[in-house]
């Protein structure tokens, strides 16, 4: 067999890798025996045989030869000859399809004879020289990289000399001039002739199709894609059928179901006369397939025939090229089509009513991301008729309409009110996370789709647009420009974080209706649905989500702070609480508490502190564990350095400085300065937080284990069943957990004997150090569970510091390669992902029933929740709204 070239009817759908997506469908299409005019595949081996050496091998040009003779032998006609010409398209394809990134040129065998014998072999000589400008042209631009629009202005210079608005209605003899025109160009531009040798065209031709999978763009598009570089193109040699002969002649697109909306029935457009890409150039208007059954009823009917018989092979959704050459039905290309978020749920739904896939299949062809875009807010009309302020880049999804505001602690205060606020900033920082969590929107003039807004607004699920130029914003005047047209703080913009578009002005937004049947049950989302429709995509979703729960073997739980946040992750699903943080609950008036802790000078005086702060803890606690009656609620104690609840030292010092001035100093002031001084840490995220903080600061953690307790005890007592679990942060070694379980497990002996019930908390730690992973083994001894914290884990493990990176860095190294993602987006399975694997090992062999959860941001991302699945871990949690993508996902990890 030879080494690098196929014959179409030696292959099959299968052999994407040596065959490229387009070759094997046309390979499968011809084993079916579809009508797909005859031609064969350069493999992608060839491809990388070229890349390796920069030299087409040697061998592939006797193959080429081979192929092209048995063609000419097939079908009685030979490249570039006078009376009967055979002429080929040089297609690329590759295994992932890389739409517009990729070469193709049309007619290659015609030269200024074969014209002829095309002409008279068709009897129709305009088309004649209509194919053979459209060779010169493709060729000049794919092949000798003249221009496009040199081709494009020399052709509407025709037209206009003609008088004409159509490329249809210029004549033969037009097209001939148009010929000698292009071929000036050619030899204007690129110092040489057209290439008249059919063989040579052919060549040059397939190197162009080779050189395009290095361009700039291509790899760009397959960095963003996630396409490894090194996979290689493979080219469709394929003999030429012409759309482009006359009147019952065209070429078109068609799907066998609506891509867009998942509508049943085929659907396509359909250009008469036209050959290539004429139909998506949108050149002129093009006719429906309804409209193509009144003007070639027996194509139409052949061509419905094909795409049912293609539909049913393939199993899902396919995308057909075909041509019709007078009358003549031609298949040129087919794959499974790319479709809309909808458009996966319903089809796949309608697939498994009509038998030709299983619940398991259609839960792997929909995926968390394709749900997630159901969840956002949608714009309610269309925008048409809204300004638009400026277009960035679409960050982060959904609809938000709200106030501008450009201080996010103004952003905080207004939605306090009850106002909606879009946040628009410069760009964001850690700092801004209040007022983007207040913010309806985020709107930021620099950074991209890793900036730290971007991240970290899709965490949230805000919608968020980035990196507006255009935007001039004066924090001074309380302004936002551009285009000409000033915003004031307070006037009101629309986001769209799908388009990227900002409007001036209210433009009404509502709920998704997904989104409602997650909040609000199917009955409620069907009986506010606005047409049929909208119910069927909520049925779909509803069948595809229910299976993926009776499917999953990962539990989902969800981080959430406050009952309110509890409440409403369990009605989207959620089976527990992952990650309750108690840092909330030492801020706001609390502050003052946190500070008498801190500025006691004798233990009397600290405990007194804590103990007002008990009640407070205890009554959250309360409420928490009332939502989550009857599921596992994991309640962290607290991790944050200290400092962090006290005023920022250089306000306090410039206050204290100014009272000195004065001449009267608050001494609490003084100490607190002291206090603030003495705990100022070079690098606080290292430094004392987590269990160092409860190691070292007597009482701290006593304190909430206790509120803890006497929570579960009351709500024991109020006919409750509630399940806290304590989860001690930044565990480095088996003693420190052994000290704070030994602490709680007196605490919690104690509670129980005073309240007369038993309280048998479970204590576990996060797993977020390095040091952790690789001891589990013996922290296990003392935890009965572990979470892994994989955002403080990839920190430690890449030393990154997750709010510094994110920027500009982080841009380059994906755009250099060195990351193909940012890992605090989807797990570094071979780093990170090592560590979670040799822990749950270690964890194991310690206790064998030890519970293994993850919580941070990595549980609701829809590749790490693979991982985990394979892991072995028992739950996944994540933020309340991400719920139904994780279970989702969860679902498909398991089939
Ligand atoms: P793309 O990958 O961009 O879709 P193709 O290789 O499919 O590029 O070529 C683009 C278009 O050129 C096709 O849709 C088809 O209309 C036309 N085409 C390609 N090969 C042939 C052929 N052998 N005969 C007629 N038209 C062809
Ligand atoms: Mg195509
Ligand atoms: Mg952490």
């Amino acid at each position: 067999m030879a080494r690098y070239v196929r014959d179409f009817s030696e292959g099959d759908k299968d052999q994407k890798d040596l065959l490229g997506g387009k070759g094997a469908n046309l390979a499968e299409m011809t084993r079916l025996g579809l009508p797909v005019p005859p031609g064969f595949t350069i493999t992608t081996e060839a491809c990388r045989a070229y890349m390796r050496t920069g030299e087409v091998p040697p061998e592939l040009r006797v193959e080429v030869t081979m192929a092209v003779r048995h063609l000419e032998d097939t079908l009685g006609r030979r490249l570039g000859d006078f009376h009967e010409p055979l002429l080929v398209s040089v297609r690329s394809g590759a295994k992932f399809s890389m739409p517009g990134m990729m070469e193709t040129v049309l007619n290659v065998g015609l030269n200024d004879a074969s014209v002829q014998g095309l002409a008279s072999l068709s009897g129709d000589e305009r088309f004649a020289w209509d194919s053979y400008r459209r060779l010169v042209q493709m060729f000049g631009r794919t092949v000798l990289g003249i221009d496009a629009d040199l081709f494009a202005d020399a052709l509407d210079k025709a037209k206009a000399a003609r008088g004409v608005s159509a490329d249809v209605d210029l004549d033969a003899a037009d097209l001939r001039g148009l010929v000698d025109t292009y071929k000036q160009i050619v030899r204007d531009e690129s110092g040489r002739e057209f290439p008249q040798h059919p063989r040579e065209q052919l060549d040059l031709a397939i190197v162009a199709v080779l050189d395009s999978w290095g361009t700039e763009r291509a790899r760009l598009y397959r960095r963003k894609e996630r396409i490894p570089d090194d996979l290689g193109t493979a080219v469709n040699v394929c003999t030429m059928v012409f759309g482009n002969l006359g009147p019952t002649s065209g070429t078109g697109v068609a799907f066998t179901r609506d891509p867009a909306t998942g509508r049943t029935g085929d659907y396509g457009d359909y250009l008469v006369n036209a050959q290539g890409e004429d139909v998506v150039a949108g050149i002129r208007n093009t006719l429906s397939l309804a409209d193509l059954e009144g003007v070639d009823p027996a194509a139409y009917a052949e061509l419905r025939q094909a795409m049912r018989r293609l539909e049913t092979h393939y199993r899902d959704l396919c995308d057909i090229e075909f041509t019709i050459e007078r009358g003549k039905l031609w298949m040129l290309q087919t794959r499974v089509g790319k479709r809309t978020a909808p458009a996966a749920f319903r089809i796949a739904c309608q697939l498994v009513d009509e038998h030709l896939i299983t619940m398991d299949e259609a839960l792997a062809r929909v995926s968390g991301a394709q749900l997630s875009q159901l969840l956002f807010p949608q714009f309610a009309a269309d925008v048409a008729g809204a300004e638009l302020l400026t277009r960035a880049m679409p960050a982060s999804p959904g609809a938000a309409v709200g106030q501008v505001v450009l201080d996010p602690a103004r952003a905080e205060e207004w939605a306090a009110q009850g106002r909606d606020v879009v946040l628009v900033r410069r760009e964001t920082n850690p700092d801004d996370l209040g007022g983007m969590i207040a913010a309806v929107g985020v709107l930021t003039a620099r950074g991209g789709k890793t900036s730290h807004a971007a991240v970290v607004a899709r965490g949230m699920g805000r919608t968020c647009v980035v990196g507006a130029e255009e935007l001039v914003i004066d924090t001074e005047a309380g302004t936002v420009t551009a285009r000409g047209r000033t915003v004031h703080e307070g006037d009101v913009v629309a986001l769209d974080g799908t388009t990227g578009e900002v409007f001036v002005g209210d433009v009404p937004v509502v709920p998704s209706p997904v989104s409602r049947y997650l909040e609000d049950g199917l009955d409620v989302a069907l009986a506010e649905a606005a047409d049929e429709e909208t119910r069927d995509l909520v049925r779909a979703v509803d069948r595809i989500l229910t299976h993926a729960d009776t499917v999953r073997r990962l539990r989902v739980h969800a981080n959430a702070d406050t009952a309110a946040d509890a409440g409403r992750a369990r009605r989207l699903g959620a089976q527990g609480i992952g990650l309750c943080r108690t840092e909330h609950m030492f801020l706001g008036e609390r502050r003052v508490l946190v500070e008498r802790v801190v500025l006691a000078s004798d233990d009397a005086g600290r405990q007194a502190a804590l103990d007002a702060l008990l009640p407070l803890q205890r009554a959250d606690f309360v409420e928490l564990l009332e939502a989550m009656d009857g599921l596992p609620t994991t309640i962290r104690l607290i991790d944050p350095p200290l400092h962090e609840f006290l005023p920022d030292l250089t306000a306090l010092s410039v206050k204290v400085a100014v009272d000195r001035e004065r001449g009267h100093v608050d001494p609490d002031d003084e100490r607190l300065l002291a206090a603030v001084e003495r705990m100022h840490e070079a690098n606080p995220m290292l430094g004392l937080r987590g269990v160092r903080l409860g190691l070292v600061v007597p009482g701290l953690f006593d304190l909430q284990v206790r509120a803890i307790c006497e929570a579960v005890a009351d709500r024991i007592a109020a006919g409750g069943s509630p399940h806290a679990e304590v989860m001690v942060p930044l565990v480095g070694s088996v003693q420190e957990l052994r000290i704070v379980r030994e602490r709680a497990l007196a605490t919690m002996a104690q509670v129980g004997a005073d309240r007369g019930v038993p309280l048998t908390l479970p204590v576990g730690c996060m797993i977020e150090l390095p040091r952790a992973a690789l001891t589990a083994g013996r922290i296990a001894e003392e935890a009965e569970f572990f979470s892994f914290g994989t955002n403080d884990l990839t920190q430690t493990t890449w030393g990154f510091s997750r709010d510094d990176v994110e920027g500009a860095f982080f841009a380059q190294y994906t755009a250099n390669g060195v990351l193909a993602v940012s890992p605090f987006e989807t797990i570094d399975v071979r780093g990170v992902g090592r560590l979670v694997e040799v822990a749950v090992a270690e964890g194991r062999a310690t206790r064998p029933g030890i519970g293994l959860g993850v919580c941070g941001e990595h549980g609701g991302d829809p590749e790490s929740i693979r991982f985990f699945h394979g892991a072995g871990l028992d739950y996944v949690s994540c933020s309340p709204f991400r719920v139904p993508i994780a279970r989702l996902e969860a679902g498909r990890a398991a089939v």
